[in-house]
């Protein structure tokens, strides 16, 4: 039996909060999963005490989830690529209150989107996020580790190359404290070729370095190769297909690399504890 790490995004909403976050991963037969500590398009946060994180983390550690891998992802609202400084200063505000925040879900990384560069150009915008991650991890002392997500390029997206994000990391001060999400989807619409995994992964290791890879974002597209659309689409239903998905979560350089779907919902319903089951058995079914 191979021991993978898989699971999904899941919500973390009342009246359970983070024990239902468990609940819905383990209902999915997850090993790991990913949530957001509140609404991802606001500020608005429920009080730590409310969370039910004691009784979540017991949850966990009892059947098997393992906490050292599970991952958050920081609010859309957060972009460090904007110049404007009222902006700039509250992207910086939100993505600190985010990392400690983190800290008391006793969760260790967090997926942040770089940013916009808001026509500004690709280089003023890797310039001010490259400040901001600065300004916010040089002002706290923590073991979060902000992991970049490649980006699709839909819009204004920064971080849609290997040596963008390379730039990134190079320019954050704290290396402990910076690390890399990619997102199958999101590298296939910005044009990466994802059926070629070999040359996915080493050229991820030569211009980046696998020991930055903490993060994978399982998603099928909608789109091909290089459509900068950042759609993303049921495992096995899309332009990736089923097998190349699966070598990515059995990849042996992989390995301890926690893999998270977010593919849509299906008439309303999660489709995690199917893909799940059909990433475990690695037989694609038309659940
Ligand atoms: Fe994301
Ligand atoms: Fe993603
Ligand atoms: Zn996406």
């Amino acid at each position: 039996m191979d021991d993978i790490l898989i699971g999904s995004h899941v919500s973390m909403s009342g009246p359970h909060y983070f024990l239902g976050s468990v609940r819905e991963a383990l209902s999915y037969k997850a090993n790991v999963f990913m949530f957001y500590t509140g609404a991802p398009q606001n500020n608005v946060r429920t009080p730590i005490e409310k969370c039910k994180i004691p009784e979540a983390i017991k949850l966990a550690n009892e059947n098997g989830i393992v906490i050292d891998k599970i991952v958050c992802h920081a609010p859309y609202i957060i972009n460090l690529g904007n110049i404007d400084p009222d902006k700039f200063k509250f992207s910086q505000d939100v993505l600190k209150n985010e990392i400690l925040r983190c800290e008391q879900f006793f969760c260790k990384y967090l997926v942040l989107h770089p940013g916009l560069h808001m026509h500004n150009g690709v280089e003023i915008g890797i310039k001010n996020i490259i400040l901001g991650l600065n300004n916010v991890l040089n002002s706290i002392d923590t073991n979060v580790v902000v992991c970049i997500e490649t980006m699709a390029g839909k819009g204004t997206e920064v971080g849609t190359t290997f040596e963008q994000i390379k730039e990134i990391i190079d320019g954050v001060d704290k290396k402990d404290n910076i690390a890399v999400c990619l997102d199958t989807c999101h590298i296939n619409d910005a044009g990466y070729d994802v059926a070629k995994v070999d040359e996915v992964i080493n050229d991820f290791d030569s211009i980046i370095g696998l020991d930055k890879l903490k993060v994978i974002h399982l998603n099928d597209s909608k789109n091909f190769k290089g459509a900068h659309k950042d759609r993303h689409e049921n495992i096995g239903y899309g332009t990736i297909g089923f097998d190349t998905l699966l070598k990515y979560v059995y990849h042996p350089k992989l390995k301890d690399i926690p893999k998270i779907l977010e593919t849509p919902y299906i008439d309303g319903n999660p489709p995690y504890k199917n893909e799940i089951a059909m990433i475990k058995t690695k037989i694609f079914n038309e659940f």
